[in-house]
């Protein structure tokens, strides 16, 4: 059996962080290639140059570090897709393309895809969203993630790759600051609470979300990467469940810790993409096939959050 070695791709970005971590945990240091489109050295260790969007260079370094797995994290999120939505196709499609193909070419043992709520649409129930649900999403980040996960799909029933993906609700994390998705609220909110200072939410204080802790999404991650193979019975992507939850509900949270944290409403063009999203999610296909189930809720998250962003900062401890 060969050793794995996994690459990874848009490394640097939020999720990229925290999983390059775990990574690192479970197979070694050695066994870890980190890549984004901006290189950079951290405390975890160097993140090398590759475009996702590049099919050569990524299959050059698939070949030359029989690679194993691959976590295609790179991607233009929600937000930002709607600002350039014909390269958010682009970048989001062709990169995962190049990622499948290289995955039949050299034989890769197993492909995460990163999916995202953002897949459903208008038609979907909003409570409750199932696995099966009707997709019809409203952005074209949506648009890309339900594609990807058709091409995902197409790749393991004809090619045999073994292709896994999860639907990530909003993924709250303080590793590092998020790249411009709809649920980016949910972490900017603690960096203000912890100055103390005023924060002006983007979306309607009654809008709940589903959303994730950034621990709870990494484990999904790896217990789904590291299920036997039968168990896999979903191959376009796994709504996973992590809690639902509005600004106003995050602020009676963090006033727990913060008793003054003041918020002005003021939304924005994300409001219409919240809007479209689910409410809740279910998840009962994840937790009978690979036994998902999420550890976090809101007072945990915002205990953890501040916790380890005054550390970040250096500021004293709240109790
Ligand atoms: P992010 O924006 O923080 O990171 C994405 C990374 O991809 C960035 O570091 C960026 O430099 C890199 N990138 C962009 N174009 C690239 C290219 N052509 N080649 C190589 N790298 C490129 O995003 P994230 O929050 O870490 O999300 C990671 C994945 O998870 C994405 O696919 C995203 O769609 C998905 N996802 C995230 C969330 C969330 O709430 N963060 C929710 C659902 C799904």
């Amino acid at each position: 059996m060969r050793a794995e070695k996994v690459l990874i791709t848009g490394s640097g970005g939020q999720l990229g962080t925290a999983l390059r971590k775990a990574l690192i945990n479970l197979y070694g240091r050695e066994a870890v290639i980190a890549t984004d489109l901006v290189p950079r050295t951290d405390e975890i260790g160097h993140i090398q140059l590759l475009d996702a969007t590049n099919e050569s260079k990524l299959g050059k370094m698939v070949g030359e570090h029989a690679i194993t797995q691959i976590y295609h994290l790179a991607a233009i999120l929600s937000a930002n897709g709607e600002t350039y939505p014909i390269q958010t196709w682009d970048i989001n499609l062709k990169s995962w393309l190049n990622v499948l193909e290289v995955a039949r070419k050299y034989l890769v043992k197993k492909v995460f895809f990163p999916s995202s709520i953002a897949v459903f649409g208008e038609s979907a129930n909003k409570v409750e969203t199932a696995q099966t649900e009707y997709l019809d999403p409203l952005t074209v980040y949506g648009i890309s993630k339900s594609a990807g996960e058709q091409w995902g799909n197409y790749y393991f029933s004809k090619y045999g790759v073994d292709v896994r993906s999860l639907r990530y609700p909003g993924v709250i994390g303080h590793e590092s600051l998020p790249g411009g998705g709809t649920t980016d609220y949910a972490v900017e909110i603690y960096h203000r609470a912890i100055r103390n200072e005023r924060f002006t939410c983007y979306l309607c204080e009654d809008t709940a979300l589903p959303m994730i802790f950034m621990a709870d999404a990494v484990r999904a991650t790896l217990e789904l990467m590291t299920a036997p193979k039968e168990k896999i019975r979903t191959r376009t992507s796994y709504n996973i469940n992590g809690l639902s939850f509005s600004p106003k509900e995050i602020v009676a949270s963090i006033r727990k810790w913060y008793p003054d944290f003041q918020v002005d409403y003021q939304p924005d063009f994300r409001q219409q993409i919240a809007e479209n999203w689910p409410l809740s999610i279910n998840d009962n296909q994840a937790q009978k096939d690979w036994k998902w189930s999420p550890h976090y809720q809101l007072d945990d998250i915002s205990n953890e959050m501040i916790t380890e962003l005054l550390k970040k900062q250096k500021l004293p401890k709240k109790v």
